[in-house]
């Protein structure tokens, strides 16, 4: 599986450090069900001020609906999507939709977002802070750069009960 994640940066069209791909985080959020949820990032900043990465999905892989909460002072995390290969189905709160992805099978009543928003190569989406929001790749599975202020993983919220952060 691993392999299959980097052959996917490999051929993102994005140039990346050996160090990058050495240190790619694969995000099974602790289900151990990474093929149908996880996630795979490269982070290239990450600080008080902003941060910046770019994530794989395998064809249908989703990450699991979470939000970015206000952690005192600071608002929480306020994020932009942007595809750049691949589809993405990204899903946030608001009035439902019929939706086009599948819904993971082990965990699918920790998925309650319904509004769907479809980012093909060159869209971008930015979910506001303390919103819930979950997505998933297409059929090809998707290559999405994140540009958002810092990310603070340990207060991510997940519906899923079983994730506490990662
Ligand atoms: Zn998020």
């Amino acid at each position: 599986m691993k392999q299959k994640v980097l052959e996917q940066f490999k051929q993102s069209g994005i140039i990346f450090t050996k160090a990058e791909l050495a240190a790619i985080d694969y995000a099974d959020f602790g289900l151990n069900n990474f093929e149908e949820e996880g996630l795979s990032l490269i982070v290239y900043v990450n600080n008080q001020d902003y941060c910046a990465k770019e994530m794989i999905l395998l064809p249908h892989q989703t990450c699991p609906e979470h939000k970015h909460p206000r952690i005192g002072k600071r608002a929480g995390k306020r994020e932009t999507f942007r595809c750049r290969k691949g589809l993405v189905y990204l899903y946030v709160e608001g009035v439902e939709d019929i939706i086009d992805s599948i819904i993971p099978q082990t965990n699918n009543e920790f998925y309650t977002c319904r509004k769907q928003i479809v980012l093909r190569p060159g869209e971008q989406y930015t979910i506001a802070p303390d919103t819930k929001h979950w997505f998933q790749a297409g059929c090809e599975g998707a290559v999405i750069s994140e540009f958002s202020t810092q990310s603070l993983d340990e207060y991510d919220i997940f519906t899923n009960p079983k994730i506490a952060g990662h």
